[in-house]
């Protein structure tokens, strides 16, 4: 099947100014989108081909799997980021961050602490596992949590791609940043769903 570059769910400007335009246009306009193209070109001709985005991350390796997980990530990202974000989740999810970290404050510190302590290049997620639990995986590159099981609620990217424009070296402002725009009525969604 032909991958698509999913749409923005919000304009290119409407992050700003925690993540500008620019970015925007740099970040998904031609780093997302150039690894869906990557992605279409490389499993042409190959049993990858008929495959869904998911099925691909489950079973390919290499060159497929980084650009194929890189397309699903991306999309998650988008997602996991709203104009209207910030703030705290209330609810079931509020209180299995309680649980598991023991505090909203304490979660965001140790999640803000594991993106930049990340050497290079990858993500860093917040996490249901398979008994429910909460916890924080972090994953080189183009590593990603489908392809190891856990459910995916919220996810920040921290290559250097994700904030140089803004923030140039910074990536603790570009992960102070994040806090204002993380959408957990989108988390709360994937951790209930
Ligand atoms: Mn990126």
């Amino acid at each position: 099947m032909h991958h698509e570059l999913p749409e923005l769910p919000y304009d290119l400007n409407a992050l700003a100014p925690h993540i500008s335009e620019e970015t925007l246009e740099y970040h998904y306009g031609k780093h997302h989108q150039g690894y869906v193209n990557n992605l279409n070109k490389l499993i042409a001709g190959t049993e990858f081909e008929a495959m869904n985005l998911e099925d691909i991350i489950g079973k390919a390796n290499g060159v497929i799997f980084n650009n194929a997980a890189q397309a699903w990530n991306h999309a998650f990202y988008w997602t996991s980021l709203s104009p209207n974000g910030g703030g705290e989740p209330g609810g079931p999810l509020a209180r299995a961050i309680d649980a598991a970290f023991g505090s909203f404050a304490e979660f965001r510190k140790e999640f803000t602490a594991q993106a930049a302590g990340l050497f290079g290049s990858g993500w860093v997620w917040l996490v249901k596992n398979r008994d429910g639990s909460l916890a924080i995986m972090k994953g080189q590159n183009a590593e990603t949590p489908l392809r190891t099981g856990e459910t995916a609620l919220l996810t920040c990217d921290v290559w250097e791609h994700a904030y140089y424009i803004d923030y140039r070296n910074a990536r603790p402002r570009y992960l102070e940043a994040l806090w204002e725009i993380f959408d957990w009525d989108f988390a709360t969604r994937n951790f209930t769903g």
